[in-house]
């Protein structure tokens, strides 16, 4: 069995080390001309599943590696109002000791670096289309290449050319919402003025319109930042600066908040399209796995975990003995599953995030309000 894998984003590289270590051969075709090609921006904040995915792909010395270079997640999310008032404090990853169980910050730089350790990865390979040729696959590059092999792993993300041609059917559907992100470097100077549970943890800022998430990312060697994401309906932007823009919604938030907006770079608009649910289709020797299947709304830090897990399944179902048009057929019955339950997880806390009735909004801050008060009732809904 030879596979090809296209896309040498998170799924595609840990699918790649999975099935190395399995001892499969596999190649990686990405369009980027070189690892360093785009900036690979935010921390990724790694969560149980995506940790036992990787530790299952991942040689020993690499998994080693990742932990040594991830930063502290935090002990779990916090949830305030826009004056920076505590609704509740969720702890799940706090007391949790084993590494494969525990959530991680990493940055994507050195998780990618990782990643491509030792893996056959083909740079400046743009995928177009693919042929299937009696049991055989080829795939068609922009450069007039092709390669063949035994399966097609479309990793291509959100905007997936494989899935173009799988699934010419499948669409996206459009949640409403608009989203800026920021970041601001963790300087001794910063350190100074922000509030410690912004510089020591996830949080979500539920105001009474709009929504905000920060996380701080802490490396253990270097300089660390604080990262957030605005969120608003879309209804309430007509396409001013996006920097401007946030700063004249948080008008009335704390003033530690509306510094970290100010004196934040690297302002950048996200991409809010979720895929829409697909119906099951005939399995062939061409399958999808991450975002190239089930882009979501990066809100909650799902997309990349739910690509980890995609890898380590398919890798399980690929070397699990079953004849490959079966274990292939497995997987995605597994993963479609899963992976639209969690676009569907998604979609909520983004309607949670832009939801415009004052009513819901106070019901939304009076529930965590109350998981505060029940530590049971918040360990029965959070944990896990
Ligand atoms: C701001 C932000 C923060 C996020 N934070 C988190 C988080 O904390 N935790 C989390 O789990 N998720 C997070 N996500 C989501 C996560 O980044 C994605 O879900 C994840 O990257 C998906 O991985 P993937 O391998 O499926 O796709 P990608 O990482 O998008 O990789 C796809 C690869 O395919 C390549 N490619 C595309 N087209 C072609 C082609 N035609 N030919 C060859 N190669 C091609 C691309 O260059 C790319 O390298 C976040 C997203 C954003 C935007």
């Amino acid at each position: 069995m030879h596979v090809l894998i296209i896309g040498g984003g998170i799924g595609g590289l840990c699918l790649a080390q999975g099935l190395k270590r399995a001892g499969v051969s596999a190649t990686v075709y990405e369009r980027d001309a070189a690892p360093d090609a785009r900036l690979q921006g935010y921390r990724l904040n790694i969560e149980p599943v995506g940790s036992r995915s990787l530790h299952s792909c991942l040689p020993p010395e690499l998994w080693d590696r990742l932990i040594a270079a991830s930063g502290d997640p935090g002990p779990g999310m916090g949830v305030f109002d826009e004056r920076l008032r505590e609704l509740m404090q969720e702890r799940s990853n706090a007391g949790r000791t084993s590494p494969v169980e525990s959530a991680h910050a990493v940055s994507r730089v050195a998780l990618r670096e990782i990643l491509l350790d030792g893996v056959d990865v083909r740079f400046g390979k743009e995928f177009v289309r693919y042929e299937q040729l009696r049991g055989e696959v080829v795939a068609h590059f922009a450069d007039g290449s092709t390669a063949s092999g035994t399966l097609l792993v479309g990793a291509d993300g959100s905007r997936s050319r494989v899935k173009r041609q799988l699934l010419p059917g499948a669409g996206q559907r459009d949640p409403a919402a608009f989203g800026v992100g920021g970041k601001l470097p963790l300087t001794p100077e910063a350190d100074t003025w922000l509030p410690e549970v912004l510089t020591t943890n996830k949080n979500m800022i539920l105001p009474r319109r709009d929504f905000l998430f920060t996380a701080a990312f802490r490396p253990r060697v270097g300089e660390g930042y604080l990262m957030w994401a605005f969120v608003a309906h879309s209804a309430t932007y007509a396409g001013q600066e996006p920097h401007g823009f946030v700063l004249e919604r948080s008008r009335q938030w704390h003033p530690d908040l509306r510094r970290l907006i100010a004196e934040s770079g690297s302002v950048e608009l996200f991409d809010f399209r979720a895929a829409a649910k697909v119906k099951p289709w005939v399995t062939t020797n061409v399958t999808l796995l991450g975002d190239a299947i089930h882009n979501m709304p990066p809100v909650g830090g799902l997309g990349g975990n739910t690509a980890l897990r995609d890898a380590s399944t398919l890798r399980d179902a690929l070397t699990s003995g079953t004849p490959l048009i079966e274990a292939v057929r497995g997987y995605e019955a597994e993963m479609i599953s899963y992976g639209f339950a969690t676009v569907g997880e998604a979609l909520m806390y983004l309607r949670l995030a832009t939801v415009r009735s004052r009513l819901v909004r106070g019901a939304a801050r009076g529930f965590f309000r109350l998981c505060s008060a029940m530590p049971p009732l918040r360990r029965a809904i959070f944990d896990g």
